[in-house]
């Protein structure tokens, strides 16, 4: 990880599992580099085990190519040197990057060379034995196809190419977070958060973890806006994001779920482990003299079956905390 440039340790550890696993899916669907997964079958024995779709369009349909060994994809003696490469990652049990030209049989059935570039990542299992190499690949220099299909030899088309991609980019970049964070505090929109939520529900029955949601709601939140304005009142909800992502963990998922009401999901945390962390940010903001919140905690129970569940009981913990004092929390006995 210390390795990828465009990303640091510290934005990857802030990533939930879920997020992360999102993050891989959508590299994995959308990513223009080509990415396989190869299964370490033994010594110098390796198997496609998947291609995404950049993959694909390069070898064909995937099923044509999944389960088939290395030496039954490129032509003997290049596949020694793709084998040479996987061994050596899989001896050395770290991430490694190399360059080479090879050949290999296209989805018409023919042989075409290439220049690549490939980074090759170790997976382990938990006894740290490697099981699968991660590869991404991307060609450096297409050599001319027997199909004639080289790109033209044009500077300043493909300048005006990559500014073009690198605008798209961009604007793909903003789009998403338009599409998940909400426009004043950017913390999760609803609809994402509740997305999130749902794969963090379904991760939990899987392995049988435990997850707690808190919902939370600025006490007497209308007389900010009354006496001091709606800007007031916007800056308000601003510092009660700000305050609520410094003190919740980095796992914990941090959303707007409407007005001066937030919903934070906390993966692997058990009631009790939930408390600490409301009494953790209802004495901040206590302490801050600026705002009180009401909290309301619910923990995931067997029965439940859709987010909307856990986040019922939690909204009506929210309204006993209102109900008996405010600046409090409440949570099921
Ligand atoms: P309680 O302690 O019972 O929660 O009382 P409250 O006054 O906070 O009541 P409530 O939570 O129902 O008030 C929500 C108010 O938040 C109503 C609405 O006018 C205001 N509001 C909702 N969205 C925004 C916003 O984006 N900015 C501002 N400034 N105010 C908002
Ligand atoms: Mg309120």
């Amino acid at each position: 990880m210390q390795n990828l440039p465009w990303m640091t340790t510290d934005v990857l550890s802030r990533l939930s599992a879920n997020a992360g696993i999102l993050l891989i899916r959508s590299l994995w669907e959308y990513c223009p580099e080509q990415m396989f997964i190869v299964r370490v079958e033994g010594p110098g024995n390796y198997v496609i085990e998947a291609m995404n779709p950049t993959q694909q369009t390069m070898f064909g349909d995937e099923r044509s190519c999944i389960g088939k060994r290395i030496d039954q994809l490129f032509p003997s003696p290049l596949c020694q040197g793709v084998i040479a490469n996987l061994a050596r990652c899989v001896e050395s049990a770290s991430p490694i990057r190399y360059e080479e030209r090879s050949s290999y049989l296209d989805r018409h059935g023919d042989y075409r060379e290439g220049h690549w570039q490939t980074l090759l990542v170790p997976i382990t299992d938990q006894g740290g034995q490697v099981t699968h190499l991660f590869g991404v690949s991307r060609e450096l220099l297409p050599v001319a196809s027997p199909f004639g299909t080289s790109r033209p030899d044009n500077p300043e088309l493909e300048r005006r190419v990559m500014e073009r991609t690198a605008e798209l980019v961009a604007a793909n970049q903003k789009l998403a977070i338009l599409a998940t964070r909400d426009h004043l505090t950017e913390t999760y929109n609803r609809r994402h958060l509740l997305e999130l939520a749902d794969i963090e529900l379904r991760r939990a029955f899987r392995y049988n973890l435990s997850l707690c949601l808190m919902m939370l709601d600025i006490d007497h939140f209308k007389e900010i806006n009354d006496t001091c304005g709606h800007q007031a009142g916007d800056r308000a909800i601003r510092i009660l994001a700000r305050t609520l992502m410094a003190t919740v963990r980095e796992c914990d998922l941090v959303g707007r779920y409407g007005g001066d009401e937030f919903l934070i999901l906390m993966p692997e945390t058990t009631p009790e482990g939930a408390r600490e962390i409301a009494e953790r940010v209802r004495r901040t903001l206590e302490q801050s003299g600026q705002i009180t919140v009401s909290i309301g905690i619910a923990s995931l129970e067997p029965d439940d079956r859709f987010i909307d569940d856990p986040i019922h009981r939690a909204d009506t913990m929210l309204l006993q905390a209102k109900r008996n004092g405010r600046n409090r929390i409440e949570c099921p006995a």
